[in-house]
This record gives structure tokens, sequence and C-alpha cells, in this order.
């Protein structure tokens, strides 16, 4: 039987970075891959060959902001690989209704100025929402990129500026109280508390959402910083789309020897005396590892579906029920649409400007709109009356994405997984049928052409997965985006479960990875660095702790002087 140090299930873009780390750090590494293409969420792919031959795209993840807040690019050296990222600014356009827009730049100052095109007083208090916000931000990036139980690791990650950030937002007893009391509000709370214009907190709403959940969510204000994010580090997208990260990745694990196997999914997980040994594959091919297996796919999947329920019950007689039943999954997840265009979108009611194509298009009209967006789908429904929508002209920054002079449209419409009142019917009982997910997709056309008329002229050819196929492409429950919801209950120390939350399992040598573990869900690679930090500790416990102290000495001591 082949053996290597370390199997990783799942070549998602978080299994990639952890196989780079364990390659520079001198293990072998074979990642085994389901799908006939790695990156899982991460992909750019030609998905109309025939119709719209040329034209590539992003067919899940496009926008990244997270990954620039780790070091995994600059310590992978992806540059070297291949990758290039373009920062986007402006950043996102949104149409209100009445024929004002919110447009916001990478800049704050600029942002500010665009709104106090309107109203004054919410240019100002803009400014201020964005520092508070980028504050929070800062403190918390040390405990992105650590392990949550890792205490050296985050200590070491507060330099002065960050440092300097967290004793901002917290302070003497009624001032941290308060931070506290901000955090437990909901993204709506926050942003009403703030401001007064519909056409500022609609689209401000609709980004705090992208948490996947309702903007009336209490305890999730935190969503707040993902508007803040996008001023700093900013927006970006690596030439040739979301893909050109997987190459750039999978160009340094194989440089550096790993191998990564596709059309190969993993069947079941080799338990030996309570320990992972291997793994076997649906085909029935076995691999062996000696020093551990790593799953890039979340601990539900992970221990109901690939592992013998007697040796998950050996380790820990309550896990299976507590993953079955603790884990929350709101039903939420996304129809996709990608449209091949013939000439960029024209939005003709806001005084068209190619520059709005450059960011993120939202179509969220009012808070309230945006708030069904979400809640529609936790109990089933489609959000249909009124479509809100997150939409990218890709090709307007990277005109590599298409034939010269076309263009694409990538947009993502939240929806539920399993309809109501039509299980057992359409794809795996969830309701899903071709039919019905064209018509959705056609709805939510009409919508985008109230504000860009020229839509339904310019497309040459569109792809539309629903609900369900998306769930069934990338293997996630209920089609999860993020794995694993992201409400407060199921972050830091708490995600996926308290028990296995630092990357560990109950199961000797098996360890987890991906978007169902902290930080989280988006392009981040802070998954992937973290486990591969606890799994490198324990292989050498003493001689790992005195070189991530050393590190971290180093870097705050630095921090101080530059
Ligand atoms: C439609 C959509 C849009 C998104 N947009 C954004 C965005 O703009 N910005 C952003 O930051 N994030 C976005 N996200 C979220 C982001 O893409 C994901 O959170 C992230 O890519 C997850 O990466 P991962 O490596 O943790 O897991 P995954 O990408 O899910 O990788 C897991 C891998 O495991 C493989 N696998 C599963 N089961 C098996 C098995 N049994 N055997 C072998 N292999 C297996 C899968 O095929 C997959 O390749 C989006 C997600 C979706 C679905």
């Amino acid at each position: 039987m082949e053996a290597y140090d370390v199997i990783i299930i799942g070549a998602g873009h978080n299994g990639l970075v952890c196989a780079s780390y364990l390659l520079k750090a001198g293990y072998t590494v074979l990642l085994l891959e389901k799908r006939s293409v790695p990156g899982g969420a991460a992909t750019t792919e030609e998905a109309l060959p025939k119709e719209a031959p040329g034209f590539k795209f992003n067919l899940c993840a496009i926008d990244h902001e997270f990954i620039h807040l780790g070091p995994v690019l600059q310590e992978l050296e992806l540059e070297k690989y291949g990758l290039e990222y373009l920062f986007c600014s402006p950043v996102v356009f949104c149409p209100h209704p009445d024929g004002k827009y919110f447009l916001g730049h990478r800049s704050v100052e600029k942002t500010c100025a665009e709104i106090a095109r309107y109203n004054e007083r919410d240019a100002k208090k803009y400014a201020e929402y964005t520092d508070f916000w980028q504050r929070v931000l800062g403190a918390m990036i040390p405990m992105f990129n650590a392990p949550p139980k890792s205490i050296v690791d985050i200590v070491g990650n507060y330099d002065f500026k960050k440092l300097k950030d967290l004793l901002s937002v917290l302070g003497p007893p009624d001032k941290t109280l308060d931070f506290i009391r901000t955090m437990l509000t909901s993204a709506e709370d926050v942003i009403n508390e703030w401001f007064d214009s519909e056409f500022l907190k609609a689209p401000l709403a609709r980004l705090a959402s992208e948490l996947g959940a309702p903007p009336s969510q209490k305890s999730l204000a935190v969503g707040a910083i993902m508007m803040a994010m996008r001023h700093n580090p900013g927006m970006a997208r690596p030439r040739g789309g979301t893909g050109a990260l997987v190459k750039a990745l999978l160009n340094l694990v194989t440089s550096l020897g790993g191998t990564v196997l596709t059309d190969q999914h993993v069947e079941q997980v080799l338990v030996d005396d309570g320990r992972a040994v291997g793994v076997r594959l649906a085909h029935g091919k076995e691999y062996r590892a000696t020093r551990g297996v790593i799953s890039n796919i979340d601990a539900k999947r992970l221990f109901l579906q690939l592992i013998d329920p007697s040796d998950v019950d050996a380790a820990d007689p309550e896990l299976r029920e507590r993953l079955e039943r603790r884990i929350v999954n709101n039903n939420e997840t996304i129809l996709k649409i990608d449209l091949a265009l013939d000439e960029p979108l024209r939005f003709e009611h806001h005084d068209h400007k190619d520059e709005y194509l450059i960011g993120s298009i939202l179509i969220a009209d009012s808070v309230k709109q945006v708030e069904t967006a979400h809640s529609d789908p936790a109990v089933g429904k489609i959000p249909l009356e009124d479509p809100s929508m997150y939409l990218v002209v890709p090709t307007m920054l990277d005109p590599s994405m298409a034939p010269p002079g076309k263009h694409t449209a990538w947009i993502e419409f939240f929806a539920p997984y399993q309809i109501d009142g039509a299980e057992g019917t359409g794809l795996n009982g969830t309701g899903w049928t071709d039919e019905l997910k064209n018509q959705v997709a056609d709805r939510v056309i009409d919508k985008l052409a109230e504000y860009a008329p020229n839509v339904k002229r310019s497309t040459i050819a569109r792809r539309v997965e629903s609900p369900a196929e998306l769930g069934e492409r990338l293997g996630a429950y209920k089609g999860n985006y993020y794995h694993i919801d992201m409400t407060l209950d199921q972050m830091v120390f708490f995600r996926p479960l308290p028990e296995l939350a630092n990357y560990k399992t109950p199961i000797e040598g098996l360890y987890l990875t991906g978007a169902g573990t902290h930080p989280g869900g988006s392009i981040s690679g802070m998954p992937g660095r973290n486990c591969a930090r606890v799994f490198l500790y324990a292989q050498q416990p003493l001689a790992q702790t005195l070189k991530n102290a050393g590190n971290a000495l180093k870097s705050t001591v630095e921090s101080f002087f530059t």
C-alpha cells in the first residue's frame, strides 16, 4: 500500500495551504480530491464550453478580503508561483430605486464624499463608523491567525498597532461592557444607530449579512467588518480568477514534491486502535498515512459519513449525536447564475459610469428586502417577491476572463436548500428541478433589468446552478457555503464544537481544517495554516513551542521599532 506522512481529504484552498506548510516542514503529503478539478469552492472554470467558449467563470468565490488579513500569501511566496492580485476601487456600487446610489471606494475619504452628496451627517458618521470597525478588525486579526486555544500564538500575533487597536476598543469597565453590548446586537441595530439614509443602510446590511444570516440576527454585529475590510486591507481578485490562487498553490505543492490526485472520492478513514492510519477510496484503493490524516471537509461530514461509527464511539461516545443535533445549519444557500455577455452592463438610471462595474454590485433596495433575502430561505421559501442579489462583472477589472471585448456576470442569490412543501421531489428530495431553477433565475434577471436594462439582450449564454446542484458539487451539507453556519455560537473556540475547536479530534492523528473550523468560511487560507501549526506542534511540541515563542517575541519587538 502506498504510504505518505500525511493524507489530506479534499483539495480545497485550505487543504492546499495546509499541505504547503507541511511540505515546507519536510513531510510527504498526498491530497485526494473528489472532483476532476482541485479547488473546491475556489475554482475558475470554462463552464459553458459549447455555448460560450473562452469565457471563464468563478463558480463560487470571487472577492477576496480575508486572505489579506494574514501572512499566507507572503509566507508561501505565492507571487513566485504565478499569483497576482488585482485590487478593486471602487469596491461597492449599490443603485437605489429613488435614483441615489452608494459608491464605496477603497479610500474612506472618497466614500464619505460620495455619501455627502446626499447626506452630510451620514458621511461624517461613516468615517467614524469605519474607524471603529477597523480598530475592531485590528484587535481580532491576531485571533484569526492562530489556533483558538493556542495562547502563545495569539499573544505573539499582537504587534504594537494591533495592541493599540485592542486597547482602544476595550478600556475602562464601562467602555468594555459597552463594546460587548455592541457585539451582542445585530448588524441592523448598529447600522440604525449610526445612519439615517436607506441608500447607505441597505448595502451595509447586505454586506454584513454575507456571514449568512439576516441583518436582524442578534450577536452578529461583527458583520459590519465586511465593509470595513474593503477599505483596508482592501478587496482583490486574482488575475485570471479565483482559480489562479488554486493554480499557484498547486504549483507550490507540486514543486515541493506533494502529490494531488483528482477524481478520488475518499469513502472511509481507516482507524486502527484509535488512530487514523489511512483512507479508502470509493473504488477500493487504500493509502496509508504514517503521521496523520487531515480533513478539508467539515466535522459533520467526516465523522458521520467517512468513519465507522464504532471507531467514533470508541473515541467519544457522544460525538456523533452532538454533531448530528448540535451543529446549526439554517437551510440558506446560494442559487448561482453566471452570464456570458456581449457587452458590459449599463446602469442607465444611475448616470452610468464603467467604474461602477469594478467592485461588487449590490441590488439591495432596503434593509427589509435584505432581511427577507435571508429569513425566507431559513423557512424554506424562495425570496422572489423582490429579489436582492450580489453581482460582479469580473471582466471589467480583468478582461483576460473572456474573449476580447466580451464580458461575464457573476450573480449570487440566496435561496433555501430544502424547499418547504416540496420534500421528496426534485434533486435529492430538495424540491429543486431544472424548470424551477430557471424560473427563479428569470425572476432575478428581471429584477436586475430594472437597473441594467441591457442585461437580457446582451446575454449570449447562461449557467444556473440550483442550491441542490451546488450542494452536490461541493459535497457540503445543505450546500452550506461556509460548511457550517457562521453564527457566534459556532465561531472561534466553538467552531465546530468546543471539543473539536483546535483542529485536533478525539481520534489520534486525525485533524480538521477548512471552512468548518476557526476562523471559518471564505477565501482566507487561515484554517489551513492554523491546522498545519497544530499538526507540526503535535510532532515536536517542545521545538515548535520554542520556535513559535521566538517568532512571536521577534515580531512584537520589531513592531515597536517600525
Ligand atoms: C457560491 C459561493 C460564493 C462564494 N463567494 C465567496 C467570495 O466571494 N469570497 C469569499 O471569501 N468566499 C466566498 N465563498 C466561500 C468560500 O468559497 C469557501 O468558504 C471556501 O472556498 C472554502 O474553502 P475550503 O478549502 O475550506 O473548502 P472547500 O472549498 O469546500 O474544499 C473542500 C474540498 O473537499 C472536496 N471533497 C469533499 N468531499 C470529499 C471526499 N469525500 N473525498 C475527496 N474530496 C472531497 C471537495 O470537492 C472540495 O474540493 C463562496 C462560496 C460559495 C459556495
